[in-house]
């Protein structure tokens, strides 16, 4: 039994945001008041900052983005807290959404000056796809920004949860004096510390303080508070949970203001971890076995660790290092010895882990994402959707010499999932098809062919825009159909290529016997 072990609640989590609305930022104020670090800039180093934890390639530290994901795990109040990291970058989401399968809510970040933007839409709608309850947070309520129902609507509007704000701002963005805990009508104060890299003193007062301290300002929090409360804008736990309203909170990263509300909102309202589903519709009960699902497979994190790691969720069950699991795909043992907790290059030995947890398996070189493992009673959980690609690009080892390493890492490169292969008798093996959802993984390849595998690697663009699924036969119609390439993904899958949406329309018309489908889309 889990609790046999460690009592402590999980919760684990994602936060999902477009580039620059705050992540690292709140990630580390986060980590800062669970006290994992004890100074901000520790965690994410970016261009300017301290320390490098969560970025390992040079790239991602040349362009200050985090492309990796690991997971961060701390305590707080008497639980335990996974946050997942996502990488950062529009371009680079199927990654994320992989992340996202790991997770059992999500902290959505809006900037309040620019609110909804592109990256948050496409995944939240992966949340929304995956049933994950969302949290929101508004951040930046520092700087000015738009007005607070302005974006209450906005986001009713564009994404179609309805915002049930916790606090609602005390004074205008901009103009930030703390916020009205709209359930106990009480008024979180805030007061600046240099540079936010303490924790910043907030301060409990009531309503009749409130007014003394903040007049006009509180009154219009008061009026805010009311006009929501007229709407049904209140916290309703099922509602939450059932995707269809999403809690609000008003915070500053950077001040660290807002970040100890939603550290206890997550423990607050966010699910734990609950019975997993199985391809075969049965649940796997968090008190069951052992078992895990990996979502995500690296290698090559830095020069000192040159090994593979997968990363897994626990799913049911207590994993304990060394214990040996059965690998669902293989139906081989799988040794645990070397598990660990991994964020970015510090890495620490797991001892034991419970559902929710992230380990990081080393040397796991049998593992690929979706993959399951577990002990005792068998289950196998449902592969990772991998998304529809809009990229693609034929591949080559720019010297035939070395073509041994390139194979290799291109081996490497399909089974962690950084680009989809596909392969066709017609190119051959030596130039495999590259297929990405964003341009970025191809610039991934090439650094960590490059760099692991010492291959060079030539690309050349391909002219097609969609990919759909196929089968045998219709592999075969299809192939004789100009501007088509039909190819094989290393799953098994048949997929005809086309150059654009116009072409599959037609391709499908003219042969309505065919099995043409599409893939999951990436927003
Ligand atoms: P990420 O790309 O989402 O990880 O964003 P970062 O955390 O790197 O933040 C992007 C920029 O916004 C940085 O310059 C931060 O200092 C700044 N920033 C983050 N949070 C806040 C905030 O609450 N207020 C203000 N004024 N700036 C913030």
């Amino acid at each position: 039994m889990t609790t046999a072990s460690d009592p402590r609640p999980r919760r684990t989590f994602a936060v999902i945001s477009h580039p620059d609305a705050g992540k690292s930022t709140l990630t580390e104020a986060l980590a800062l008041h669970a006290h994992v670090i004890s100074e901000a800039g520790a965690v994410h180093g970016k261009a300017g900052r301290r320390g490098t934890v969560s970025d390992w390639m040079e790239m991602e530290r040349a362009r200050g983005i985090s492309i990796t994901s690991a997971a961060l795990q701390f305590d707080y109040r008497d639980h335990v807290v996974n946050l997942v990291d996502t990488p950062g970058h529009s371009d680079f989401s199927e990654d994320t959404y992989r992340v996202l399968s790991a997770v059992d809510s999500a902290v959505m970040l809006v900037d309040a000056a620019k609110g909804l933007e592109p990256q948050t839409l496409k995944l939240f709608q992966v949340c929304a796809h995956r049933g994950i309850p969302v949290i929101t947070v508004i951040n930046k309520w520092d700087r000015p920004g738009l007005d607070a129902l302005e974006l209450m609507d906005e986001i009713e509007k564009e994404i179609g949860l309805k915002p049930t704000p916790l606090t609602w701002p005390v004074g205008q963005s901009g103009d930030f004096h703390g916020v009205l805990d709209r359930r106990s009508g009480q008024f979180i104060h805030f007061t600046r510390t240099a540079g936010g890299a303490k924790r910043a003193p907030e301060r409990q007062l009531s309503a009749d303080e409130a007014e003394a301290v903040a007049g006009e300002a509180w009154a219009a929090a008061l009026e805010g508070h009311e006009l929501l409360a007229m709407d049904g804008a209140d916290h309703d736990q099922e509602q939450f949970l059932a995707g269809r309203t999403t809690p609000v909170l008003f915070a500053s990263a950077l001040q660290n203001f807002g970040v100890a509300q939603l550290l206890e909102i997550l423990l607050e309202l966010a699910p734990p971890p609950s019975a997993t589903p199985a391809v075969d519709g049965s649940l796997r009960a968090v008190d069951d076995e052992f078992s895990a699902f990996v979502f995500k497979v690296q290698s090559g994190m830095d020069a000192a660790h040159r090994d593979r790691l997968a990363y897994a969720r626990v799913c049911s069950g207590v994993f304990q290092r060394g214990m040996v699991v059965q690998h669902g795909e293989t139906g081989k043992p799988f040794a645990t010895k070397y598990a660990q907790a991994v964020f970015g290059r510090e890495r620490t030995v797991v001892e034991t882990a419970l559902p929710g947890d992230i380990v990081g398996l080393v040397n796991a070189s049998a593992l690929r994402v979706g993959d399951t493992i577990y002990e005792g009673r068998a289950v196998q959980y449902p592969p990772i959707a991998s998304f529809a690609p809009e990229h693609f690009m034929s591949v080559r080892a720019a010297d035939t010499g070395r073509y041994k390493q390139f194979r290799r890492g291109i081996e490497q490169m399909d089974q962690e999932g950084v680009v989809q292969v596909l392969r066709s008798d017609l190119r051959g093996d030596q130039s495999p098809v590259l297929a990405a959802v964003g341009p970025m993984q191809f610039e991934v390849v090439t650094a960590r062919m490059e760099s692991e595998y010492k291959a060079v690697i030539k690309l050349e663009r391909l002219d097609f825009q969609l990919a759909m699924l196929t089968d045998l036969p219709g592999s075969q119609v299809l192939s004789g159909v100009r501007g088509v390439e039909v190819m094989r993904r290393s799953d098994g899958a048949w997929l005809a290529l086309f150059p654009d949406k116009w072409r599959a329309h037609t391709a499908a018309r003219d042969n309505p016997d065919i099995f043409l489908e599409a893939l999951p889309a990436s927003g």
